[in-house]
């Protein structure tokens, strides 16, 4: 019997990046104007792309998921979409109905052995329908918006060997915790990347799972550029192409057109994202 997995896209697409050395940006999108800025960007810049959706976009509407599934089908690049952050196995279930590339089972609000074991299992379930996984050894801090917050518990940087053991579950993507946060920094002296240990993390995950980087509010381009380096294939990207857009549309709702509002608002999503993948070297990749 075929093995479902053989024809993953998200997988391919962060294979391919991790040999040529470059990353993919990640939008996490609430919206049309943010999707279709993806597209835009992605088809004028010859880059591969995501369209992350949190679970959230399960419960607003399926309409959503629909819309960005459209968007992978039809652009002239590839883009993939992935479901970011499905903190229980309801929503999993549930998102496994619709056509996502792949999942983050975030199982990090569980103690480490019961988070493995969810992990695993629900790992082989996805592959079965041919849906990659991904997973969060230690515990980034913080919440975003359309994520639930951790809360009290506490950020747990990922070990060595936690990596490993994530890796053994079958994962393709890890999301190691290396002093990166949810949410904002509060000014960028506050970024301080363990970079030795993000080392560690790759070569223990070598060859099998792909890592992925969460948290990169309001990052420098050159910090973008070190986390690639140091063997991120794909970077979630949320407030860092949507500041603009935020900024415009809290400025001017009400007082021009909302056809204006949502073009030009698109446009300043969709330069960022294009500056993005130029800082991540995914550009001419496709
Ligand atoms: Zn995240």
């Amino acid at each position: 019997m075929a093995n479902p997995m053989e024809n993953n896209k998200a997988v391919k697409m962060l294979r391919a990046a991790e040999e040529g050395g470059y990353g993919v940006v990640g939008v996490v999108s609430y919206n049309l104007e943010t999707i279709a800025a993806v597209v835009k960007a992605a088809e004028a810049k010859r880059s591969p792309a995501q369209i992350l959706l949190f679970p959230w976009a399960l419960h607003y509407s399926p309409l959503l998921i629909h819309l960005a599934a459209a968007a992978c089908a039809t652009a002239k690049v590839p883009i993939v979409l992935h479901l970011d952050h499905a903190q229980s196995e309801e929503e999993i279930m549930q998102a496994a109905t619709y056509p996502f590339d792949s999942i983050m089972v975030d199982m990090s609000h569980y103690e480490k052995e019961e988070n493995l074991e969810k992990t695993e299992r629900i790992t082989k379930y996805l592959h079965s329908k041919g849906i990659a996984t991904e997973a969060e050894p230690g515990r980034i801090n913080g919440g975003e918006d359309g994520v639930k917050d951790t809360g009290d518990l506490e950020g747990l940087l990922t070990t060595e060997e936690e990596a490993k053991k994530f890796v053994n579950t079958g994962i393709d993507f890890l999301a190691p915790a290396f002093g990166n946060v949810h949410g904002n920094y509060g000014g960028v002296e506050n970024i301080k990347l363990d970079f030795e240990r993000l080392k560690g993390i790759r070569s223990a995950a070598a060859a099998k799972s792909c890592l992925v980087l969460h948290g990169t509010n309001t990052f420098p381009d050159e910090i973008m550029k070190a986390c690639v380096k140091g063997g991120m294939t794909r970077c979630n990207v949320n407030d860092l192409v949507l500041y603009k857009y935020n900024k415009y549309v809290a400025e001017n709702t009400g007082k021009v057109p909302l056809t204006e509002l949502m073009g030009r608002g698109t446009e300043l999503i969709q330069e960022q994202i294009e500056h993005q993948m130029d800082v991540m070297g995914s550009t001419g990749k496709v």
